[in-house]
C-alpha cells in the first residue's frame, strides 16, 4: 500500500499525536506510523491507569484519558494511521520528499518527517523457549493487532500483568477455548481485572494455570500444542495460538540507521525548530536531545508546535506561516 501525505509522523505517542493538531492548524495533512497496535506510546503501553499531574489545565488526568483526549482533539484533521508496523527505512527522493518503508512494506511518501519515536520501538519480551522464533507468525503472536483473528480459535495467553488479563477479559467471548498460564501464584494487575478473571474461571469461560511455566512448543510446521510445567506435573495443551504478553521493552531500533546524529539513543536537534542534521527531518519528544532537555510531555508539545511552523515552509515551498490564535480562527477541519 502507498500513502501520500504532507507530514509523516513516526511514533503515535502524546507528542506525535499533538503534532497532528499543530500541523492541522496550518492545514498540513499527517500520517502516523507506530509499531504498537494502539496510539499513546508510553502512556498506552506502560502506565495507562496512572494519573499525570503536570499537564497544563488538568490538575490530574489518567494517562489513558489524555491519549483519548488527544485523539479527539486531532479528529477534525483526519490523520491517517499505520499501526502495528515499524518504520524501517527512509530514502530521500529527487524531489526532496521522503519515502518511508515499514517492516510490512507499507510505503509512505511525505514532504517532511517528524520523528516522535520516544524511547524507540517497544519490542516484546519473549519467553526463553527453544525454537520460539520458528513458530512466530505460525501460531505465536506477541502483539494483538486484530482480535477478530482469534474468533472461534483455541488461544493460550501467557502472563500475569494488566495486558494479559485485559486481553483475556476481551477475548473470553470471542475464542472457542481460552487458557491463561502464569508463572506466579498471584497476578500483578488491577484488582478489578483480577476479580473479572476469577469470575470468568468460575463461569468456565477461561482455564487458568497458575504457578506454571511455559516449557516447550510442539508442532511440525506450525504451533500445535505447548507443554507447560505446573507444580505437580507436565501438561500438554493443544492450541491454535500462543500469545505471550510479558510486556514490551523499548529499543531505538531502525532510527539508528537513518544517518541522523544520534548520541546515547537520542537525536541531536537544533532548538530553533527541532530540526535534525537532515533537511526535512525533525525530532520531537523523548527521542530528541539538546542542552537542558527534559523528557516531559508538555516539553514535547512545545517542540511539536515550533517544529510545525518550520515544516510549513518546506510543505509550502518557502512560504511563511501567519501566526493566529485558535480563539480567532477556531478549528477548521481539513
Ligand atoms: C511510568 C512513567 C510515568 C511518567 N509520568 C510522566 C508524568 O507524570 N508527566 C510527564 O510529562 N511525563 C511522564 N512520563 C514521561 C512521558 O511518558 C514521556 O515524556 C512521553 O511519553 C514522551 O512522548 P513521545 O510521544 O515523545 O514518545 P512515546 O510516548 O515514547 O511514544 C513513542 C512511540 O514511537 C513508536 N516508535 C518508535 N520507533 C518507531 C519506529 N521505528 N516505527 C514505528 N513506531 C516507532 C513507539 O512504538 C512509541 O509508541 C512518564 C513516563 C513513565 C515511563
Amino acid at each position: 500500500m502507498k500513502i501520500v501525505t504532507d507530514i509523516a509522523i513516526i511514533g503515535a505517542g502524546p507528542c506525535g499525536l499533538f503534532a497532528v493538531f499543530e500541523a492541522g492548524l496550518l492545514k498540513m495533512r499527517c500520517h502516523l506510523i507506530d509499531y504498537l497496535a494502539v496510539p499513546g506510546g508510553q502512556l498506552a503501553e506502560i502506565y495507562p491507569k496512572k494519573p499525570i499531574y503536570d499537564i497544563p489545565g488538568y490538575p490530574e488526568i489518567l494517562a489513558k484519558d489524555l491519549v483519548d483526549n488527544l485523539m479527539k482533539q486531532i479528529e477534525p484533521f483526519h490523520p491517517g494511521f499505520t499501526l502495528g508496523e515499524r518504520a524501517e527505512n527512509i530514502i530521500k527522493l529527487e524531489d526532496s520528499s521522503f519515502e518511508i518503508t515499514t517492516n510490512l512494506n507499507t510505503t509512505i511518501n511525505a514532504k517532511v518527517i517528524a520523528i516522535a519515536g520516544g524511547l524507540g520501538c517497544f519490542e516484546p519480551r519473549k519467553p526463553e523457549i527453544e525454537n520460539i522464533e520458528y513458530y512466530e507468525n505460525r501460531g505465536i503472536d506477541y502483539i494483538i493487532k486484530d482480535p477478530i483473528k482469534y474468533q472461534n480459535k483455541r488461544v493460550i495467553i501467557a502472563g500475569g500483568g494488566d495486558s494479559a488479563l485485559d486481553w483475556c477479559i476481551y477475548l473470553a467471548n470471542l475464542t472457542s477455548d481460552l487458557t491463561l498460564v502464569h508463572r506466579r501464584s498471584e497476578f500483578r494487575a488491577a484488582p478489578e481485572s483480577v476479580s473479572k478473571i476469577e469470575q470468568l474461571v468460575a463461569e468456565k469461560k477461561l482455564k487458568l494455570y497458575l504457578s506454571s511455566e511455559l516449557e516447550k512448543i510442539n508442532g511440525l510446521h506450525k504451533l500445535e500444542s505447548i507443554t507447560i510445567k505446573t507444580k505437580e506435573s507436565e501438561v500438554i495443551l493443544e492450541t491454535d495460538y500462543l500469545i505471550p504478553l510479558f510486556g514490551l521493552s523499548p529499543k531505538l531500533g531502525p532510527i539508528a540507521n537513518w544517518g541522523l546524529n544520534v548520541d546515547k539513543n537520542a537525536i541531536d536537534v537544533n532548538t530553533l525548530d527541532y530540526s535534525t542534521n537532515i533537511d526535512g527531518i525533525y525530532a520531537i519528544g523523548d527521542i530528541n536531545s539538546y542542552s537542558g532537555k527534559l523528557k516531559l510531555i508538555l516539553c514535547g508539545f512545545h517542540e511539536a508546535t515550533l517544529m510545525m511552523q518550520s515544516a510549513y515552509k518546506i510543505v509550502n515551498k518557502g512560504k511563511k506561516p501567519s501566526f493566529k490564535y485558535t480563539t480567532v480562527t477556531g478549528i477548521n477541519s481539513i
